[in-house]
């Protein structure tokens, strides 16, 4: 296998070197703990987090498999998946790739309050992902540039109560106003899009700034 650069391997990816921490899991008083957890362990919302350890570029990269922290930092931040860079922003929001599954982009109001796992994306990025992938354009993503997105939960593994070691449910979104914030071990961070206008394929790049006089 040939490894690819690591300048077009997106910076969410996990490396191979990149490895789960392994920690042992509690049932806490109403939800999952760590056996030794710190302040860090968890966010300020309350969701606990799973570690991974930091070696970006060694080994090979794993594109199927997202780096929690990376893509934490991305969400937040809302930095290009990609290159870690701001992602692109107009007067009509910040870009993002959606996933066109199922046809829906037809639906009244498609993407609006959909949850993403996906952090946005630089127009550069976007660019050099449809020629690197054309099955993105193929499969249906679809460029949307969305004006209010939040942080309103994480993605993770669910657990359930029993009287030894927490036991594992489904993996699923979970949003921070719900109770079950307290049984995930949070994986990604996600965001509800709002505001939403899709703009088509490909992105065009925001038009220059009329008050930024080129020297
Ligand atoms: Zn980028």
């Amino acid at each position: 296998m040939t490894i690819p650069p690591p300048d077009i391997v997106p910076y969410m990816a996990a490396w191979s070197a990149e490895q789960r921490i392994a920690r042992t899991l509690l049932c806490g008083k109403g939800g999952i703990v760590y056996a030794d957890e710190q302040p860090h362990d968890r966010d300020s919302r309350g969701a606990l987090w799973m570690g991974t350890t930091l070696a970006q570029g060694r080994g090979r990269p794993e594109f199927a498999r997202t780096h929690a922290q990376r893509q934490r930092r991305c969400m937040r931040a809302l930095l290009c998946q990609v290159c870690a860079g701001p992602a692109d922003r107009t007067e009509q929001g910040v870009l993002w790739l959606v996933e066109n599954d199922e046809g829906r982009a037809d639906e009244l109001n498609w993407p609006e309050d959909l949850v993403t796992v996906h952090p946005p994306i630089c127009a550069p990025c976007a660019r050099q992902a449809l020629r690197l992938c054309p099955h993105l354009a193929g499969r249906g993503s679809v460029a949307v540039r969305v004006k209010d997105s939040a942080v309103e939960g994480v993605y993770g593994q669910l657990y359930r109560s029993s009287p030894h070691s927490p036991v594992e449910g489904r993996r699923d979104a979970v949003f921070y106003d719900s109770p079950e914030i307290r049984w995930v071990l949070a994986a990604q961070l996600t965001r509800t899009l709002r505001g939403c206008t899709v703009v088509g394929w490909p992105p065009q790049p925001a038009a220059p700034d009329p008050t930024h006089i080129p020297l």
